[in-house]
């Protein structure tokens, strides 16, 4: 059976033709409408609590957990401070297995690239399994318009990238890219592509989406994956699946497309044990995933499948200025997910609120990083610093401290808010001058009489109303210490 092309998503461009400067900012707008959506609010908890559980079960059962994550952190530090010679090793070793290499400095290199190669290959088909970084540059739209003439139908095959691929939608969790949809809405999106009405029934949906994806498999020119890890010692790109589409993407088309973020290398193969033993823990609450791939170039001779070219996108994008920069820590990140299920910030919001790619702690840091400092100016501030981020990621990325650091780096580069600024100004002023500060002392008991409530001030109207709404404020003293001082109590 035909099927049609899903809708378009609304990307990048489209919001700034609509005059939305940048389609990050916002965050406490979307996120405070999301906060009041019970139905998200539901389908978020049920998610984060079964991952935490889950997680928390297999790490305690685990002894060498914690020495395991300081030698993951220790891989990446080591990584990134030698990543050109690393980055060359992995060239070579790819190019003697007869692979081609390509370093692209953005996505627009990558969409270049990836357009001439399906035009050079007379290209229709292409499927893909899940990967945030073709997510990250928007590939799936950048190709079908940039490359229109070639009407390519571009097939995700990660079933919840699939169902958000035929919803116009994009993934709003890095491993549970559909958290936020229930299974009505899953039915009436999948009934949509079907033709007819589906049963609300998982079995019956799944089976659908099996027998409509073979048919893309099949007939695939090319198929496209991201990388979990590259391994420079030999040019092996390894990836993490649960769902055996990233093993058909790989092995059926004639063409494989691997796009890796430069900072998803790792050095020797005997440092993939580290890290696949802490992925699918952290991630997913599993000792290991169902499926982990294992892809050193193209079909050699003998083998019984695997692509005839294959092509591996070494993607920069904003990544290699942040290396020797207070901070580097961002790019150890392993995408396993762990800091967005115990964010009591992402807990309430879920994905879609940040606005970009990445969400949660690691998106909040990462996303002013790639993306500029100016264009998501909230997102440093969706956090309550309570640490618990870093607690769980598996590689041990203070994401706390480095939240801190870009919100340093705001006020530094004259970013902060300007009533912001005057208030800190006023504040500084007043701390400084004891006659300042006995004035605004008094000022300020008087000031609160009328808000006083059960022994605490009610919501202060104003700039302060978000924090003081949700917080009991206690009220100033009917006496400073000095004034007790004075009395000799
Ligand atoms: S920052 Fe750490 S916890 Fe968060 S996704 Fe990356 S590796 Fe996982």
């Amino acid at each position: 059976m035909e099927t049609k092309k899903p809708p378009r998503q609304r990307d990048t461009r489209d919001r700034r033709e609509e005059g939305i400067v940048s389609p990050v900012e916002g965050f406490n707008e979307r996120g405070r409408k999301a906060a009041g959506d019970k139905a998200l609010h539901d389908a978020i908890q049920l998610f984060t609590h079964k991952s935490v559980a889950g997680r928390n079960a297999v790490l305690n059962a685990l002894p060498e957990a914690p020495e395991l994550r300081e030698r993951a952190y220790g891989i990446k530090q080591r990584t990134m401070a030698n990543l050109d010679r690393y980055l060359e090793q992995m060239a070579d070793a790819v190019e003697d297995r007869g692979g081609n290499v390509f370093f692209a400095d953005d996505g627009e290199d990558v969409v270049r690239y990836i357009g001439e190669l399906a035009r050079r290959r007379g290209a229709k088909v292409i499927t893909k399994s899940k990967s945030m970084a073709t997510e990250e540059i928007e590939l799936n739209h950048r190709l079908e318009e940039d490359y229109a003439d070639l009407d390519l139908e571009i097939v995700e095959t990660d079933l919840g990238e699939w169902i958000a691929q035929l919803a116009g939608d994009t993934p709003s969790h890095i491993v549970g890219p559909i958290l936020h949809m229930n299974l009505e809405r899953v039915t009436k999106i999948l009934s949509g592509a079907a033709g007819e009405n589906l049963p609300p029934n998982v079995q019956a949906l799944a089976a659908f989406a099996r027998k409509r994806l073979r048919q893309k498999f099949l007939t695939a020119d090319v198929g496209i994956t991201g990388a979990n890890f590259g391994v420079a010692e030999t040019g092996t790109i390894v990836t993490v699946t649960n769902e055996g589409n990233g093993r058909l993407v790989t092995s059926v088309p004639p063409v494989h497309v691997v796009v890796m973020g430069i900072e998803k290398l790792i050095p020797r193969f005997e440092d993939l044990s580290v890290f696949t033993r802490l992925l699918a823990r952290s991630g997913t609450g599993q000792e290991l995933t169902v499926y982990t791939n294992f892809v050193t170039g193209p079909r050699a001779e003998g083998e019984l499948d695997g692509a005839e070219e294959f092509h591996l996108i070494l993607m920069d994008n904003g990544r290699s200025k942040l290396l020797g920069t207070p901070f580097e820590e961002a790019l150890y990140c392993i995408r396993c997910g762990a800091c967005l299920n115990v964010c009591p910030v992402y807990r309430q919001t879920g994905g879609h609120a940040y606005g970009s790619t990445y969400s949660g702690p690691i998106g909040a840091v990462i996303t002013p990083l790639l993306k500029g400092t100016d264009e998501a100016k909230d997102l440093p501030h969706a956090s309550s610093l309570c640490g618990a981020c870093w607690e769980a990621c598996p590689v041990g990325i203070p994401l706390h401290d480095l939240l801190l650091k870009l919100r340093n780096h705001q006020v530094e580069e004259g970013l902060a808010g300007k009533g912001q600024k005057a208030a800190f100004k006023v504040f500084e002023n007043t701390m400084k001058s004891p006659a300042l500060y006995n004035i605004s002392r008094k000022a300020g008991r008087l000031a609160q009489k009328p808000l006083l409530k059960d022994g605490s001030v009610k919501p202060v109207p104003g700039p302060t109303s978000g924090w003081t709404g949700s917080r009991d404020l206690p009220p100033l003293a009917k006496k400073s210490f000095r004034e007790l001082w004075k009395e000799g109590i």
